[in-house]
């Protein structure tokens, strides 16, 4: 697949205004998979959801490592099952994101975290955040991405 393309697939919630997004049904799913999350040192376990440009919705939970330094966050595991679980001619994006942690209301990503979702977002992608949908964009400004490397 290549990073750079233009070409998306039918991207038929590419413009869903942010009160029709299901976000509910992404918390849910984030829920969800919180309840997979591999969390033993921390006892933060953690799942992500994400609405995707052709209606599917990819989740992820945190796996923690004894090393600790190579622990993988939830949405690792959703940028993964997005790529896994992708039909490979087509460049599917994330539209909206919602995260869930042990404690009440949305979880924000890390930042590296931020740097992968920027890899894989649609424009305008939303993030399900305390203060409502907010653009990834703003979570991570003048971020570096695909467009920054010499083009092929
Ligand atoms: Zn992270």
């Amino acid at each position: 697949m290549n990073p750079n393309s233009e070409h998306e697939s039918k991207d038929d919630f590419a413009h869903e205004s942010e009160e029709t997004l299901p976000w509910e049904k992404l918390r849910a799913a984030a829920e969800q998979a919180k309840l997979h999350a591999y969390a033993p040192y921390s006892q933060h376990p953690v799942g992500a959801a994400a609405l995707t440009s052709t209606g599917r919705i990819v989740t992820g939970c945190n796996v923690e490592n004894a090393s600790y330094g190579i622990t993988l966050c939830a949405e690792c595991g959703m940028i993964s099952e997005l790529v896994r679980t992708s039909k490979p001619d087509i460049r599917e994006t994330l539209i909206a994101f919602a995260c869930v942690g042990p404690n009440p209301g949305p979880l924000l990503p890390c930042g590296r975290c931020r740097q992968l979702l920027v890899e894989h977002a649609a424009d305008h992608m939303l993030i399900d955040t305390e203060r409502g949908p907010t653009l990834l964009t703003d979570l991570i400004p003048f971020a570096f991405g695909p467009k920054d490397l010499p083009q092929q």
